[in-house]
């Protein structure tokens, strides 16, 4: 790990010329590096900016975040997805209000014990917002560190893992850690991009990058094989009366626990009320595990009864109310058609 030695000071001066301008940059309070981060897993910057801004200006603060009603929590995450990063938020804001008396934890081993968040979101808000000398290590930070050091070991195994942070621990500049570790983000997500791109002549590594100099970054870092997702096939029943949708919701644990739903299941799913059925169209989304194939079916109930638990939503409850995931994403137009 030689070449990490070489890195901070080079890497510091290009972040100073190169640095991306980021609504959290400008104001790095704890709760904004935080709630930022935690947007920012599985998810590009370009999506998280707006979802950021009126996240913030709904529930400004860490008091603000652990009172919120659940329904309204998820309805302001609707299309972020991975909707298990908004409720580990509110358990740590809780967390934050009952330990710590509302004021966000500044000790690393404090923030790492808050729900939702790792070893990477620790170290981030530990060094941007507190200037704790602790890596942030990522994806995009283990590819730029097997690269620099030709390493062809695979970056997700655990002990590979282990020793990269351990190198950056040492790296690390003590009094610039939120400005490197950034700056690791940065080069990263602008420069040393992923799946065989890296942009080495924009890069202040170029001259000691053992990837660059042997030629082998384009095929670094070495990853394990994927595992196949599993395809399930999925009947999906949009059911309409009177201008409104029949939606439920999804059990509290598991996948997309406790959004709302068109009702769906595994096909074959016989149609669960009466009424006249017709094909609407088909959709597929993918999880990181799993494919849902998607067939939908139009009902137009006969009956206003519902089985239990079940609502009827109307134009305005489906855009302010009800949280529904990004996965029906493919039928929201056959939706606003039918009940304008
Ligand atoms: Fe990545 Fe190329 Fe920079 Fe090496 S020189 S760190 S491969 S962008």
């Amino acid at each position: 790990m030689e070449q990490l030695k070489k890195l901070p000071l080079p890497l510091l001066l290009w972040f100073r010329e190169n640095a991306r301008t980021l609504p959290w940059r400008s104001d790095p309070t704890p709760y904004h590096v935080w709630v930022s981060e935690i947007m920012l897993q599985q998810t590009r910057v370009a999506a998280v900016l707006d979802y950021y801004a009126h996240f913030l200006e709904i529930l400004p603060t860490v008091a603000d975040l652990a009172q919120c009603p659940e329904d309204r929590l998820m309805k302001l995450w609707q299309g972020l997805g991975y909707y298990s990063r908004a409720r580990n938020l509110q358990k740590a804001a809780r967390q934050i209000m009952e330990e710590f008396e509302g004021e966000f934890p500044s000790r690393y081993e404090d923030i790492r014990r808050l729900s939702g968040v790792g070893d990477y979101t620790a170290g981030a808000i530990s060094s941007i917002a507190f200037g704790i000398p602790v890596p942030a290590v990522d994806g995009n930070v283990l590819r730029v560190v097997s690269r620099l050091t030709d390493d062809h070991r695979p970056v997700t195994a655990p002990a590979v893992k282990r020793e990269i942070r351990a190198a950056l621990e040492k790296t690390i500049p003590q009094d610039m850690p939120g400005d490197f570790n950034q700056a690791m983000m940065d080069l990263g997500a602008t420069v040393c991009l992923p799946n065989g791109a890296p942009l080495c002549e924009k890069c202040p590594a170029r001259q000691f990058c053992l990837g660059h100099l042997r030629d082998t970054a384009r095929n670094l870092p070495v990853k394990p094989p994927k595992k196949e997702r599993k395809i399930e096939e999925r009947e999906v029943y949009i059911i309409l009366r009177k201008g409104r949708v029949a939606l439920r919701r999804r059990p509290a644990r598991g996948l997309l626990a406790g959004l709302w739903e068109y009702p769906n299941e595994l096909a074959p799913y016989p149609c669960p009320v009466a009424g006249r059925v017709s094909f609407a169209g088909t959709g597929k989304h993918i999880f990181s595990h799993k494919e849902w194939h998607m067939t939908a079916y139009v009902v137009e109930a006969e009956e206003e009864e519902l089985p239990c638990g079940w609502v009827w939503a109307d134009k305005a409850a489906l855009r302010t109310q009800y949280a529904l995931p990004g996965a029906f994403v493919p039928f929201a137009v056959i939706v606003k058609e039918r009940i304008e």
